[in-house]
């Protein structure tokens, strides 16, 4: 029956042994040993090599031609003498994943013998067979060929696994025709158009040496850990990384008991393995603990330049996965792998600053600091009132939904929180106050009220989808398994165009003869009379605030992707794009298929795993309780004993209406032919995921009924509490 499988899962893991204790290298022994960096090019280059490529990845500037082959040839060198045989251009395509194609060093001369090769052509420039990549029909199949261009700012390094090493080199991905494929192309535009603009409010702000402006980036990554016994039992797992089905234990979260508690040993063993692995790749890795919901758990490394970061963050998710499998886990990157407790996000925190102004988000202390620090904070106000919308779409995924909306999560309203202080500050500005008290003179506006605002941890607002904590913004809308990419060109793109309309309205009041503080008081008003009512300090989750912030402050409540990613069609958004040079009409069209392809069809398969475990799982094992129930309620009968009949009818009842909602589901899911994408997706929305819901209702109901040892598929409470 289906409990023998279950019990030999429970067994295999208890009587697991112990993973034996490994001896931890010394963390400067192994910071970055896989990592190609510029150590590693200075003591294998020639002088003026090593100055080339260092300017070349300290600008962004295009790597010479003439040092690609030294680079090349140093860089085979020290991957062949950490053994490895295959090189592998990684490329971000528009899925949240990461995609590699392996080439050997090998080159087989005329003579039959072999020779490693690899020159600085093959290190710049790769064509994988792109076709099979989603494109939103920016090429047809006959047009297949995409380049991988070598990003030199972000470094080579090797992936050990088990089974051999391969040199990685992290790539953009274009067409031939030179459009994005990827999200790394987009995401370093996004820098470049947001270095631009800051450059001149920086010179505006009476700055002289003014260096690149970069955004800085360091990404939360909750996730659950499942043992693979049972992960391997749950189709639904295998197939959709979430639980379709499942009765809620009788304890979940509501203890709080797990949150900071003691990670257990197993974990701890998984943990310090994956951050090995994370350091010789020379991702910081830097806090680990455990998550609210039982199972649940959060790695975060320390913030890099947004472009590494992301890279680093492709990698961290799949060396989570990968460590995940060697200690006898799945390691569950779903948003929601589990109804009824807390889902998974990912905290983007973001900033941008450069090496001569420091961080451009942070108040500082002296009164020249902390005008421009509102003035770039001004400018991210605009733009989330501006392009909140695109924020959401930027993070709409089949599976954030069941995050965003639920009072869990911050909810699908994009707002700003900005602490109690400095909201006081932006509505004195507001209100013109702070210009009126003159003895103390404007610039003392920055000492006066804004004293110790980095100190403010306490001051901390978990509803709210995007937060000031203290010199950066933390936007905890995003997705656990998202590619940290796409908000990032968003918020990066939308303070561009800010920063940009902030430059020419300070330019146009200091044309005036203003001064410098009292033209930036101007602007600051202008923004704050426009937009500041996307500044919002109260309980995101509320009925009042969902009321309010669409029927009073015209917000937008964006519950579903569906809802979400049409705002990709919007003339502003497109305008918002084209005009920063982050992309083109054509590119911004293709993310929109591409994304609603990857919503239906991540729906799809859902659809079908419900209709499939329903039907020869769950329905089955209800009959075959019944059947033994009815034959003990008969032939006691027969002996004129009378067995209660309530838990069968029950069991009947509900699988009776378990399957004629499967078979809602099976019909409502045959229909074809809608008029538009987005169409489509609201019928997804709307008419699909509430018959999959319901299908569950009864399942649930099923499995609170029917003797346990007929029950095929591992338990919530197996799942979340068995490690
Ligand atoms: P919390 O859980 O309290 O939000 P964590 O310490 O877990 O805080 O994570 C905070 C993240 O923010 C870390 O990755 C940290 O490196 C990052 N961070 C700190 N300063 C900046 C900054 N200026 N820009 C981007 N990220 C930053
Ligand atoms: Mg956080």
């Amino acid at each position: 029956t289906g409990n023998a499988a279950r019990t030999q899962s429970i067994n295999k893991i208890v009587n697991r042994p112990t993973a034996p204790c490994k001896t931890v290298p010394r963390l400067e022994d192994m910071w970055a040993e896989n990592v190609f960096n510029l150590t590693k090019m200075q003591a294998s280059l020639p002088k003026n090599v090593f100055k080339s490529i260092k300017n070349t990845i300290v600008t962004g500037e295009k790597l010479d031609p003439t040092i690609a082959d030294a680079v090349a040839t140093a860089m085979r060198d020290w991957a062949m003498g950490k053994g490895a045989l295959y090189y592998a251009h990684v490329f971000y395509p528009m899925t949240n994943l990461s995609a590699e194609k392996h080439d050997g060093f090998i080159s087989v001369q005329g003579d039959g013998n072999v020779i490693s090769e690899f020159s600085g052509k093959v290190l710049v420039q790769g064509e994988p067979d792109g076709s099979s990549f989603p494109n939103g029909g920016i090429r047809d199949t006959f047009e297949a060929r995409g380049y991988t261009g070598w990003d030199v700012t972000s470094p080579a390094y090797i992936m050990e696994t088990d089974n051999g090493s391969t040199l990685c080199i992290p790539t953009v991905f274009v067409s031939w025709t030179g459009e994005a494929l990827d999200k790394k192309v987009p995401l370093l535009r996004s820098i470049a158009a947001m270095d631009k603009a800051a450059n001149k409010v920086l010179k505006l702000l009476g700055n002289e040496n003014i260096a690149h402006v970069n955004s800085s980036c360091g990404a939360e990554q909750e996730y659950f850990l499942v043992d693979a016994n049972f992960a391997s039992q749950r189709p639904d797992l295998l197939l959709a990384g979430r639980t379709l089905f499942g009765k809620a234990p009788a304890k979940g979260q509501e203890f709080d008991d797990h949150y900071f508690g003691a990670i257990p040993e197993r974990v701890q063993v998984f943990m310090q393995d994956v951050e090995e692995t994370l350091y010789k790749l020379g991702i910081p890795a830097k806090t680990r603990h455990n998550e609210v919901a039982p199972g649940q758990f959060e790695i975060a490394p320390f913030f890099e330049a947004a472009n590494v970061a992301s890279d680093h963050q492709q990698l961290l998710m799949t060396v989570l996965k990968n460590t995940a499998k060697k200690h006898g886990f799945v390691c569950l990157l779903h948003e929601k792998p589990f109804a009824g407790i807390n889902g998974s996000g990912k905290h983007v925190n973001w900033s941008v600053g450069n090496s001569t102004q420091g961080n451009l988000l942070d108040p500082g202390d002296s009164p020249h600091d902390n005008a421009q620090f509102l003035v770039f904070c001004g400018a991210v106000i605009r733009g989330v009132h501006k392009y909140g919308p695109l924020m959401r779409a930027a993070i709409a995924t089949a599976s954030n939904d069941h995050r965003l909306g639920a009072n869990e999560a911050p909810p699908a309203i994009i707002s700003v929180y900005l602490g109690t202080q400095l909201e006081e500050v932006f509505e004195q500005i507001k209100t013109g106050s702070v210009k009126d008290s003159k003895k103390k003179g404007v610039m003392d506006l920055g000492v006066d009220v804004l004293p110790d605002l980095t100190k403010d941890a306490g001051d901390r607002n978990r509803t709210s989808p995007f937060a000031f904590t203290g010199n950066r913004f933390e936007f905890r809308a995003v997705g656990s398994s998202q590619s940290v990419s796409g908000p990032l060109i968003v918020l990066n793109t939308m303070l561009a165009e800010s920063l940009t309309w902030v430059g020419d309205r300070l330019e146009a009041e200091l044309s005036k003869g203003l001064e410098l503080e009292t033209a930036i008081l101007t602007v600051l008003k202008e923004i704050m009379e426009s937009h500041g009512q996307v500044i919002f300090g109260g309980n995101g989750y509320s009925e009042e605030w969902h009321k309010m912030a669409v029927e009073e402050r015209g917000l937008a409540n964006l519950r579903t992707t569906a809802d979400a990613l049409p705002v990709l069609k919007e003339k502003y958004i497109e305008e918002l794009f084209e005009k920063t040079g982050v992309l083109t009409p054509v590119e911004l069209e293709s993310r929109f298929e591409v994304y609603a392809e990857q919503y239906i069809k991540s729906i799809d398969v859902e659809v079908k795993l419900v209709i499939s475990i329903a039907k020869t799982l769950i329905y089955p094992a209800a009959i075959e309780y019944l059947s033994k129930l009815s034959g003990t309620i008969a032939s006691l009968g027969s002996m004129g004993i009378d067995l209660d009949k309530s838990s069968a009818k029950t069991i009947a009842e509900l699988a009776n209406k378990m399957i004629s909602t499967v078979d809602k589901l099976s019909s409502a899911y045959e229909k074809h032919g809608f008029a538009s994408t987005e169409e489509e997706m609201q019928y997804y929305a709307q008419t699909l995921r509430p018959l999959m819901d319901e299908v569950r209702v009864y399942a649930d109901g099923i499995e609170a009924e029917v003797a346990d040892s007929y029950w095929p598929l591992p338990t919530y409470q197996e799942m979340l509490f068995i490690k």
